[in-house]
């Protein structure tokens, strides 16, 4: 049936939710007959959301593409500071579980048609006296459409159980307002023919409910004494890399410390083979443009950014040493990550990647001879470096606009 619209009706309800979701940016949203999960699988690019729910009765169902809503790998390559986690239960919505109680929003898309009547009640109560949502999206088949749609005799599907027209779901989202504390919008996706919106209304039919506030309405009851209710099954669970978890954001800061140690040591073995200019440097500046002209204080500051320790200290020997105050001033996404100098070098301490100085105010990066042939056999093929460009990484010095 979806065929007769464009973009398909289910997905149209579901840019409904999204949009939704982009408006009033909900932290923890759930939704309920989630079944192949593909909401879901849309919600997780909205990184607003810190807790992303699906509850569905049949298991196997939600089972079949359940994994498709972990992490991609550019979430493990550069997380954010964005929070999310993803959960899956199987269970029923005419049951209460309080894992669901006190979400922004709860969906439920074209679902309660599949319920008998009796279950109606019993997710009413659940949804709206016991999970209590601010908001909640229905959408439910709208009847009076179905003259419209070619072929069909009877339900638009086998299981459902009713379908209603619009005076029909208004009547029950009225008394589900009344008895739970909430005010109702109508609207719906799937738009009728010309001329004809007026006598058929949506294909869908769609409410959106707002929870009063405590005041506004006398219905809506408390229910402490069943905090512990768990009558779902947990058959998923998946939490997104985020800076906010300390192993996370030490794995990056490691690889950008010595990423940009890396970095720094080449730039010592250009300045001791006299290869650089450091007179005048290309920089991009933070709106994306480039600044030319003499060094800034930060290069002033990288004028002897290293120190081969070849003669120094045993430890030392064979190492180029840089300085961790060098490295915190001079690269902006570790100083973001660190927050301070004296916090980038608690934060390293115990890294065995990195090989600190015995003070803990350097890291020693290897050195060996072949190295200095390596940078000048890349300097060779590479005019930037000996121009003296400044440390950023090679990706976000690319000019697509012109490359293409
Ligand atoms: N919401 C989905 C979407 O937008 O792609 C489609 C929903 S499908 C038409 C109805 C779903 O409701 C089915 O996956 C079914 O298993 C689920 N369902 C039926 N009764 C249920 C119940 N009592 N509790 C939870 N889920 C139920």
């Amino acid at each position: 049936m979806s065929h007769i619209f464009s973009p398909p009706l289910h997905r149209q309800r579901h840019e409904f939710v999204v949009d939704f979701v982009k408006k009033n940016k909900p932290r923890r949203v759930a939704d309920l007959g989630c079944s192949e999960c593909r909401l879901l699988q849309q919600l997780r690019f909205h990184r607003e959301i810190e807790l992303l729910v699906g509850l569905d009765i049949n298991g196997a169902q939600m089972k079949k593409k359940m994994h498709g809503l972990g992490p991609l790998s550019t979430d493990y390559l550069q997380p954010t500071y964005d929070q999310l986690c993803v959960e899956l239960y199987q269970g029923s919505v005419t049951q209460r579980d309080a894992r669901l109680r006190g979400f922004d929003l709860v969906t439920s898309i074209e679902l309660i048609e599949h319920l008998t009547l009796p279950d109606l009640e019993h997710f009413s109560a659940v949804v709206f006296g016991y999970m209590t949502p601010a908001s909640v999206i229905i959408s439910t088949p709208n009847s009076e459409f179905n003259v419209l749609l070619p072929g069909l005799s009877g339900f638009r599907h086998s299981d459902h159980k009713f379908e209603w027209n619009r005076a029909e779901f208004k009547s029950w989202a009225l008394k589900v307002c009344f008895e739970y504390g909430y005010e109702v919008e109508f609207t719906g996706v799937g738009e009728a023919p010309p001329g004809q919106q007026d006598s058929v209304g949506f294909c869908s039919q769609i409410g959106v409910f707002y929870r009063l506030k405590v005041g506004d309405c006398c219905s809506a009851l408390p229910h402490d004494d069943e905090e512990n209710v768990f009558s779902y099954t947990l058959l998923y669970s998946v939490n997104y890399p985020s800076l906010h978890d300390n192993n996370t954001l030490r794995r990056v800061l490691v690889s950008e410390v010595l990423y940009w140690a890396e970095q720094l040591k080449n730039r010592w073995i250009q300045e001791k083979s006299g290869e650089r200019n450091d007179d005048f440097t290309h920089c991009p500046t933070e709106d994306g443009g480039e600044m030319e002209g003499r060094k800034t204080a930060c290069e002033d500051e990288m004028d002897s950014p290293v120190d081969c320790s070849g003669r120094g200290d045993e430890e030392e020997q064979g190492h180029v040493s840089v300085p961790l105050a060098v490295l915190w001033s001079c690269c902006p996404k570790v100083s973001e990550l660190s927050g301070s100098l004296g916090n980038l070098r608690h934060l390293l301490l115990d890294e065995p990647e990195v090989n600190l100085n015995q003070n803990g105010s350097a890291i020693l990066v290897k050195y060996q001879e072949q190295d200095q042939e390596e940078v000048n056999s890349d300097l060779e093929g590479s005019e930037d470096l000996a121009s003296g460009q400044c440390f950023y990484r090679a990706e976000e010095e690319e000019d697509w606009e012109t490359d293409v």
